[in-house]
């Protein structure tokens, strides 16, 4: 461990009788990986949803926090959307009003993959999409694989999907089915065409497999996926774009081993971005697109113990929905594996992290702005019992001190003044 020469000018009692676990939060070590898969069926209107007959689907509802009353807030058309959902901010942030994707601004808000990554940056993340504009080069950052497979059959996608999922180091996988939006385009976006209905029940074959894939993980007993499956709009005629109801009621399905299931019935309109603005409160009863990346991105960076949507740098227009959607069980308990605590708080030239028992193993420790950016990094030494650094040359602000071994982990939140 390095001793900071700052130390000597440390009041070392006095700080010492300072001790202040305030901002000492708590992660759990060993927990199962936390995994995330979105399943994306473009153009699947709510009624329709329900009215098709969806075993595999309705199987993985039981085990569900869901609502077939999720609004559209914004543009109904697909790249809004998908950017929507994937980035957490609604257009006026990510830019993209049309399925051009002109004027995107993915650099400040990216998806949610390359956000999960400025935290854990071994995360692999893969696309498997159908439609041109997506699995083009709109967006590549922060996928490590991106497959583009025809559009409107599923088939192909699923086959890719399941082929990913046989790869137990996948962390993130997106999948996006075009089926049902091809046949509302063609022939009728309503529960009583066909074609439309014929469409939402073959993506549900799909999705089976996808899933069967996913349960038949070597080692899925000891890994925390997330599901969540949503669509980009509803449509109305053979169209959508508009603001009507049948355009902008849409769904929100999120599913996995550590859910408390539960249907959200009757979610009022809380309005929308494209008519006369969003009443906040309403839409807040029921989660929305941008809810997708947000509790998304909330389930990878769980054990770092802060939610995405209260990081400022980000400014996310989504919210995570964890807190409502995991159930309660131990393994969600939280525990500071190392037992640290930190002071002064706030610091103004030192900062020292006292472990309550020396350290097991080699520590690496990484000082974090709230942006995600590695101010400061050092490995600390098995048996060290303290570790001091000076905070002289940090701008002022709250920082995550972040240590991980093989024993155990923890983040404590630090704040520079
Ligand atoms: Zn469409």
């Amino acid at each position: 461990m390095i001793i900071s020469t700052f130390l000597p000018f440390l009041m070392k009692k006095i700080y010492s009788t300072l001790v202040i676990t305030l901002f000492a939060l708590a992660i759990a070590t060993a927990t199962q990986p936390r995994k995330v898969l979105v399943i994306g069926i473009d153009g699947a209107r709510f009624d329709a949803l329900q009215t098709a007959k969806t075993p595999n689907i309705d199987a993985l509802l039981e085990n569900a926090f869901y609502t077939f009353d999720s609004w559209h807030l914004d543009i109904t058309v697909s790249g809004p959307s998908w950017s929507s959902i994937m980035t957490g901010v609604y257009h006026q942030k990510h830019g993209v009003t049309n399925n051009s994707y002109s004027g995107s601004n993915y650099f400040d808000y990216p998806y949610f993959p390359t956000r999960a990554k400025e935290y854990k940056p071994n995360l692999y993340c893969v696309q498997i999409a159908e439609w041109a504009p997506m699995s083009d080069d709109v967006y590549n950052d922060g996928w490590n694989l991106k497959l583009k497979v025809p559009d409107g059959q599923g088939g192909p996608t699923e086959n890719a999907a399941v082929t990913q999922l046989a790869n137990p180091n996948l962390d993130v996988l997106f999948v996006y089915f075009d089926a049902v939006d091809l046949a509302g385009h063609a022939s009728g976006f309503n529960p009583s065409n066909p074609a439309y209905i014929s469409a939402i029940e073959k993506t549900d074959g799909h999705l089976g497999g996808v899933l069967n894939a996913l349960y038949s993980r070597p080692n899925y007993a000891n890994e925390d996926w997330l599901i969540l499956i949503t669509t980009d709009h509803g449509g109305i005629g053979t169209g959508h774009g508009g603001n009507s109801n049948q355009e902008r009621h849409i769904w929100w399905i999120a599913s996995g081993n550590n859910i408390s299931p539960r249907k959200l019935e009757n979610r009022p309109d809380p309005g929308s971005y494209q008519i006369s603005g969003v009443n906040q409160p309403l839409r807040r009863q029921s989660p929305v697109q941008a809810d997708i990346a947000v509790t998304a991105l909330h389930h990878l960076l769980y054990d770092l113990n802060f939610k995405p949507d209260t990081v400022k740098a980000w400014n996310l227009d989504g919210i995570s929905w964890l807190d409502s959607i995991y159930a309660t069980s131990p393994t969600r308990e939280l525990s500071n594996s190392i037992g640290i605590s930190s002071y002064p708080i706030p610091a103004h030239t030192g900062l020292v992290f006292d472990f309550n028992r020396s350290l097991e193993a080699v520590t690496h420790f990484e000082l974090l702005d709230l942006s995600g950016r590695i101010c400061r990094q050092e490995d600390l030494l098995s048996g060290s019992t303290r570790f001091e650094m000076s905070v002289a040359n940090l701008e002022k602000g709250m920082y995550l001190a972040r240590f991980n071994s093989e024993k155990g982990s923890a983040v404590l939140k630090v704040v520079v003044d």
